[in-house]
């Protein structure tokens, strides 16, 4: 048995003599150093999350297949590889990301996506990864044609739409027949039949995602029993079917209140051993957020603070192009000083915390109850390790912010600023 993982806390990020600190490290050291806008991880919570997912599933055959979107860093992406981690992907750029971060784990990878591309389906035949997610038949026959090309069998799993409802924001919700993602369950049968049929397809599995920041465990539950259903029903077909994919899309708590990561981990793999019964395959899981989310935020200085009519507003140096997910999802994010506020200070005030995108979208906290802040304070988003640094532009010409991964003691700068020379490198004129 490996030993019991430490989750005394649900975030790395915690005060001492006054001070933020992530992990070892001094989050105002850090912004000096290297400057703000910055993205800070802990590596040892990114592995500790990773763990949880191993005991919690240790009694079966899993491969834990990390969902490379919500943070894509090559940094990130070695620490997991070097866990054992197999890698989702949804795209032939995420591909070379795995191959550049962990070149062993290409026989890890399964390919998900409602729209890959002939080169994108080459490069992942060639570099024999575990498994294709197949969403239309269109794409199966696409996959056909170029395994038939390049002489490579293609192992694939249909990725199933099983028509559950899971409660998150409708952006990523995805296991309604609305949906534009898999197929149908009721056709499914008919299909496999037909793929089967072709010597350069091997049905080796079946796959279902029902969406991302999913708190209750239920609907994966359900999902998973319609899942195992058909499974039964391929294999009376003749079918070999070896793997499961149950998807991703557990969900973290990013208020202020307690959030016992272990607990809920526990509580996940109840309800997918509960929808598997005892269907035997390999199951493959694609956790993106729960592994790196609390792991992760972004620190940022605050630029000015200024009232208009009622409302008071703190201008930070980051802004919706360094993370998208309130302007976006109107996701909420935790917002503290890097120093620790004493009892005596004056009551919070409530504020607007804005970028400086021209946009009244770029927002980070409306009406938000702030220990009173000052030019120049630093201030930190928690729980912005996934879908941060993966969902960044330059919208507005604004260099991405950089990113350091805190290793205990020591710190790691793991992508620099970008320059205004990378940011106009692509354009040309005359
Ligand atoms: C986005 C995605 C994931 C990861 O979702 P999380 O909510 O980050 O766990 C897993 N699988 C597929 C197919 C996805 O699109």
């Amino acid at each position: 048995m490996p030993k019991k993982v430490d989750t005394a806390s649900a975030r790395p990020f915690t005060y001492r003599d006054r001070l933020l600190h992530c992990d070892e490290a001094d989050l105002t050291n850090l912004a000096a150093q290297h400057g703000t806008p910055l993205y800070v991880y802990s590596a040892q919570q990114i592995t500790q999350r990773f763990q949880l997912f191993e005991q919690a599933f240790a009694s079966r055959p899993h491969t834990i297949c990390y969902a490379v979107k919500a943070n894509s860093s090559l940094a990130i992406l070695r620490l997991l590889a070097k866990q054992g981690a197999g890698f989702d992907i949804v795209s032939g750029g995420e591909l070379e990301r795995v191959r550049k971060a962990h070149k062993p784990a290409l026989t890890k990878v399964v390919f998900s996506g409602v729209g890959k591309q002939l080169w994108e389906i080459d490069a992942a035949l060639e570099a024999n990864i575990l498994l294709f997610n197949v969403e239309s038949e269109a794409e199966l026959d696409l996959l056909a044609a170029r395994a038939e090309a390049l002489g490579n069998v293609a192992r694939f799993a249909f990725r199933v739409n099983p028509d559950v409802f899971a409660e998150t924001h409708p952006y990523i919700s995805t296991g309604l027949s609305e949906h534009k993602f898999g197929i149908d369950i009721k056709v499914a049968r008919a299909i496999y039949r037909r793929a089967a049929k072709s010597k350069w397809l091997d049905p080796a599995g079946v796959s279902v995602h029902i969406g991302s920041q999913i708190r209750k465990v239920d609907p994966f539950a359900a999902a998973l029993t319609r899942v195992t259903s058909l499974i039964a029903d391929l294999r009376k077909d003749g079918h070999n079917i070896r793997y499961v994919d149950a998807g991703g899309g557990l969900g973290i708590d990013y208020g202020a209140g307690t959030f016992d990561p272990a607990k809920q981990v526990e509580k996940y793999a109840a309800a997918l051993t509960k929808g598997l019964a005892d269907e035997p395959a390999h199951l493959l899981l694609e956790p993106g957020r729960f592994i790196v989310a609390q792991a992760g935020a972004l620190l940022t200085r605050v630029l000015y603070v200024k009232k208009n009519g009622s409302k008071t507003f703190v201008i930070t140096d980051a802004a919706m192009n360094d993370l998208i997910r309130p302007a976006l999802y109107h996701a909420h994010h935790e917002i503290i000083p890097i120093k620790q506020p004493t009892k005596s200070r004056r009551p919070d005030l409530q504020v607007d915390v804005v970028g400086p995108v021209c946009e009244s979208g770029d927002f980070f906290a409306r009406d938000r109850a702030l220990p009173a802040v000052k030019p120049n304070d630093l201030v930190i988003l928690l729980d912005a390790g996934a879908y941060g640094m993966s969902q960044t532009s330059n919208y507005n010409t604004r260099p991405r912010p950089a990113e350091v991964l805190v290793e205990g003691r020591s710190t790691k700068l793991i992508r620099r600023r970008e320059t205004m020379r990378d940011l106009l490198a692509p354009e040309l004129l005359d």
